[in-house]
C-alpha cells in the first residue's frame, strides 16, 4: 500500500473548511456480537421492560449530549440530536422490536438488532443523502442500545494515539462528533457522508477541518500513520512524503500569518496590484459564525444557508425564532449586505415536517424555490422574519435554484402578502428589499439577461451549476472525479452571467465552492463576476489571493481559458498565464 508506493491521496467532498495534519487514529465502532438466543415463555414481558430501560438510558445519553453540544455550541447544533431521540419511540423501532419478543421470544438484544437491520435493509434502497444520514443515526442508535441490553462498555473509542491526531472512520455520527476536543483531534476523514451530513455540520461548527464521501479511507489508513486533511478542497494525503509535507507547513504558516494580518489590517475590501477592488463576503451555515466572519474581513454576507435551521426538527421553526437568527447576522454586518438566502428544501436536504413523497432524482424534483412556493405557509413564515431582519441592516433576499423570471415575480407576491401580514400585526418591518436569484441551472444561466430584468442581483451558486450542466451527482463518490467546475461549458455559462448582469446594470456574485478555491476564485472573477462569497473560515486565503494577482492579467487568463475544450486544458491554461502565482500563494495546490 502507501509505504513503499508513496503518498495515498485521495478525493472526496470538502466537509469542514481549514487544514490539518496529525496522526491517523481509526475510530473502531464495537458493534456488539449478538447472540441468537431465545427466552421462556414465561420471560417476555421481562426481556420488553429491559428493552423499555434500555431505551430510556439511551435517551439519557442523548439528552445529556444534546445539552452540552447546546451549552458548547449553540441550540441549533443541539436540535441535530433530536433526530435520534425521537428514533427511540418510533413505532416502526418499538413496535417490530416488541413483536419479535413476543411472537418469536428473541432476546431484546436479538430482536432490537433483527429489527434494525430490516428497517436498514428498507432504507438503503435508497441513496438519498438525507435517508444515509438517518441511517447512519440508527447505527448509533444500535450500537448504543445493544451496548447496553448486552452490558459492554462505550460503542467506540478512540484511545491511544498521538497527541494531535486526526479521526479517520468509515462514518462518521453527531454523537461522536459533538464531544471531540479540537486540540486533540485536528482532523476528521470518513469514508462516506456530504458537507450536509449532520456530523459535518457539527465539524464546522466546532472548526475541525473535515473531508467526506471519500470512498476507502477507513481502510486505507492504518493507526500512526501521518495524514494531511485538507477541508477546502476535499482532499487527504496519507503518509505524505517530505516535499508534500512542507507544502503544507509553508500553506499553513501562511494562513497563520496571513490571518494575523487581515485581522490588524483596515476592514474593506481587498485591492489587487493593478488597484482594483474585489468584494469578499462570507457564506454561513450558522448564524454564530457572522461574527467570526466579521472579524475575519467579510464585507457581508454572500449566502447564509437557512436550511440549517430546520436540520433535525420535526416542526417548522417559527418566525420569531427566524427572525432572531436573521436578525443576528444582520446585526453583525452594519451597513454591508446580508444575502439571506431562503430555504433550500429538497435535494439532499428535506425535513421530516414535510413529509414528501419519495422522489426518484430528488436533485431533479421538489427543490429550492418549487417547495417555497408550494408550501405558501411555510415561505410566508420566512418572509415575515426576513422582513423584520430587514429592518436592522441591509438584508437581501436570494432566492434558489430558480429557473424562470416568473419564479422571482411569484415571491415578489409573496413578499407583499407577507408585508401585509405584518403590517396587520403593527411589527416593525422593512419593504422594499432586494431581491436576486441564484443561478444554478443552465436554464437559469441561459436566461440569465432575462431574469436580470427581474431580480436586482444574481448570485451563481457553482456546485449545483456544474451538478446541472455536466449530470453529476454532486454527492456521488463515485463520480467525483467526473465534478469538474473548470470545464468549459461551465466557463462559458459564468462568462454570459456575467456579461448579462454587466449588460443591465446588477451585480453578480458567485457563492458556490469554488469561489473557495484559489484557482476558481481567479477564474470567476476572471471571467467578469464581481463579488465573491467563501467559506468565512478561507477569507483570509481569497484575500491574500486577490491582493497578490493583478486583475487585467486575471481577465485575460480567463479570457484564454475560454478558448479551451476541456477542463484539463483550462486549468493548464490558467497556471500559465498566471505564472503560477496561485502556486506560490497555495503551495498544497487547492
Ligand atoms: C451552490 O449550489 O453552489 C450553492 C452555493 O448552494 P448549495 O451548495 O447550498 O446548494
Ligand atoms: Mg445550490
Amino acid at each position: 500500500m502507501s509505504d513503499a508506493a508513496g503518498p495515498v491521496v485521495l478525493d472526496g467532498f470538502p466537509a469542514s473548511e481549514g487544514i490539518a495534519r496529525g496522526r491517523v487514529l481509526c475510530v473502531k465502532w464495537r458493534v456488539p456480537e449478538v447472540p441468537h438466543l431465545t427466552v421462556p415463555e414465561g420471560e417476555r414481558k421481562r426481556e420488553i421492560e429491559r428493552f423499555r430501560r434500555a431505551r430510556r438510558r439511551a435517551r439519557r445519553e442523548l439528552e445529556g449530549i444534546k445539552r452540552d453540544t447546546e451549552d458548547r455550541l449553540g441550540p441549533i447544533e443541539a436540535r441535530i440530536f433530536d433526530p435520534q431521540i425521537l428514533m427511540l419511540d418510533d413505532p416502526e423501532v418499538v413496535e417490530g422490536t416488541r413483536r419479535y419478543i413476543s411472537r418469536s421470544r428473541l432476546t431484546a438484544a436479538r430482536a432490537f438488532e433483527w429489527r434494525m437491520l430490516e428497517l436498514k435493509e428498507r432504507w438503503s434502497r435508497t441513496s438519498h443523502p438525507m435517508v444515509l444520514d438517518r441511517l447512519n443515526d440508527l447505527e448509533d442508535l444500535k450500537v448504543r442500545i445493544l451496548s447496553r441490553l448486552l452490558g459492554l462498555a462505550a460503542p467506540w473509542s478512540l484511545e491511544g494515539g498521538a497527541e494531535e491526531v486526526v479521526a479517520v472512520a468509515r462514518n462518521l455520527t453527531p454523537s461522536f462528533v459533538a464531544r471531540l476536543e479540537p486540540s486533540r483531534v485536528v482532523g476528521l476523514a470518513a469514508d462516506g457522508g456530504t458537507r450536509a451530513s449532520h456530523w459535518a455540520i457539527l465539524a464546522r461548527s466546532l472548526e475541525i477541518p473535515a473531508a467526506a464521501g471519500l470512498g476507502n479511507v477507513s481502510t486505507r489508513a492504518r493507526d500512526g500513520q501521518e495524514i494531511i486533511v485538507d477541508g477546502v478542497s476535499g482532499r487527504v494525503v496519507i503518509d505524505p512524503d517530505a516535499k508534500e509535507a512542507d507544502r503544507f507547513e509553508r500553506r499553513r504558516a501562511a494562513i497563520r500569518e496571513w490571518r494575523h494580518e487581515e485581522a490588524a489590517s483596515p476592514r474593506g475590501g481587498p485591492v489587487a496590484l493593478d488597484r482594483q477592488g474585489v468584494t469578499l463576503r462570507a457564506n454561513l451555515d450558522l448564524p454564530g459564525e457572522a461574527a467570526r466572519a466579521y472579524r475575519l474581513g467579510a464585507e457581508g454576507v454572500g449566502l447564509f444557508r437557512t436550511e440549517f435551521l430546520v436540520v433535525g426538527r420535526g416542526t417548522m421553526p417559527g418566525e420569531e425564532e427566524q427572525y432572531r437568527a436573521y436578525r443576528t447576522v444582520a446585526e453583525a454586518f452594519p451597513s454591508q449586505p446580508v444575502l439571506i438566502r431562503t430555504f433550500d428544501l429538497g435535494g439532499d436536504k428535506f425535513p421530516v415536517f414535510l413529509r414528501t413523497p419519495a422522489e426518484n432524482n430528488p436533485f431533479l424534483g421538489r427543490r429550492g424555490v418549487r417547495v417555497c412556493t408550494d408550501e405558501p405557509e411555510l415561505f410566508l413564515t420566512q418572509l415575515r422574519a426576513i422582513l423584520r431582519a430587514a429592518a436592522h441592516g441591509d438584508v437581501r433576499i436570494m432566492v434558489p435554484l430558480v429557473n424562470t423570471a416568473s419564479e422571482i415575480g411569484v415571491v415578489r407576491k409573496l413578499l407583499d402578502g407577507a408585508a401585509e401580514q405584518l403590517r396587520g400585526r403593527g411589527v416593525e418591518f422593512k419593504l422594499p428589499v432586494r431581491v436576486g436569484a441564484m443561478i444554478e441551472t443552465p436554464a437559469a444561466a441561459l436566461a440569465a439577461a432575462h431574469l436580470a430584468t427581474r431580480a436586482e442581483f444574481l448570485s451563481i451558486g457553482t456546485n449545483d451549476l456544474v451538478q446541472y450542466t455536466l449530470a453529476v451527482d454532486r454527492t456521488s463518490t463515485g463520480l467525483a472525479h467526473l465534478f469538474d467546475p473548470f470545464h468549459p461549458a461551465v466557463l462559458r455559462q459564468v462568462s454570459m452571467v456575467a456579461q448579462a448582469g454587466r449588460a443591465a446594470g446588477v451585480e453578480v456574485s458567485a457563492c458556490g465552492e469554488m469561489a473557495t478555491r484559489p484557482l476558481g476564485a481567479l477564474l470567476l472573477l476572471g471571467l467578469g463576476v464581481q463579488a465573491l462569497s467563501v467559506g468565512w473560515r478561507s477569507l483570509p486565503e481569497i484575500r491574500r489571493l486577490v491582493r497578490n494577482c493583478r486583475l487585467d492579467r486575471v481577465r485575460a487568463a480567463a479570457a484564454a481559458a475560454l478558448e479551451e475544450s476541456t477542463g484539463a486544458q483550462v486549468k493548464r491554461t490558467l497556471a500559465a498565464s498566471l505564472g503560477g502565482a496561485e502556486e506560490r500563494l497555495f503551495p498544497a495546490g487547492t
